[in-house]
């Protein structure tokens, strides 16, 4: 599955906002967002000033943009979840971003076995990641109620699981989710209620987006 392998700063200032793809790096002074509060490109600085009142079209498109680079997917997939998460029952875009949540490098992510969740993609893709028990590399498995995520026992005699497990700090794990930071795996209960996402998207717009 291709991905996007440009700067992934840039996706933030392109969104003006910080979307945290860098891990413990994000909340640093060197934070991009912070260091230059300008689009990206040759003429990012100018027309920052020459912008007017967005277009429902650019609002609605710049908002898909947004998620689609919060969980690393690209266009053809996005589109393939919204198709989905408008067959499924109850609003849309609440099952849009269900769906997103309940990708399995953003559940590594969640657990906090990784800073951000390009690096539980990487995680997820070398291997060090059991779905149920089976060595899963595919980031973009869904996972649902009862299943169960852990580090392969393997992978836990290194440094980086070692570190992890010492200094866990479950603070940031969702309810949806419970962990034990023990052995590095966790449960999913349910699926995530909309107040357990806690990302700033107007998910409406998406919906909106699609359906023009
Ligand atoms: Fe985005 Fe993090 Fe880079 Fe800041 S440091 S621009 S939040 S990826």
């Amino acid at each position: 599955m291709a991905r996007y392998t440009g700067p992934v700063c840039r996706l933030c200032r392109r969104e003006g906002e910080k979307l945290f793809l860098k891990g413990s790096r994000c909340l640093t002074p060197k934070c991009s967002v912070e260091r230059r509060t300008y689009p990206p490109g040759q003429h990012g600085k100018e027309n920052q000033f020459r912008r007017g009142r967005a277009s429902d079209y650019l609002r609605q498109l710049r908002e898909k943009q947004k998620a689609r680079r919060i969980y690393g997917v690209m266009e053809r997939q996005f589109s393939r979840y919204f198709e989905r998460a408008s067959r499924q029952k109850g609003l849309t875009g609440y099952n849009l971003l269900a769906i997103l949540e309940q990708r399995l490098d953003n559940v590594v992510y969640r657990m906090g076995l990784a800073e951000s969740r390009p690096q539980a993609r990487q995680l997820v893709q070398h291997g060090h990641v059991l779905l149920n028990g089976r060595k899963t590399n595919i980031p973009s498995a869904l996972v649902s109620a009862d299943d169960v995520v852990a580090v392969r026992p393997e992978s836990m005699r290194r440094t980086y699981f070692k570190d992890l497990r010492q200094n866990f700090d479950d603070r940031r794990v969702p309810r949806w989710l419970v962990v034990d930071a023990g052995n590095l795996s966790g449960r999913v209960l349910h699926a995530p209620a909309r107040e357990d996402i806690d990302i700033s998207l107007n998910e409406q717009l998406i919906v909106e987006y699609y359906s023009r």
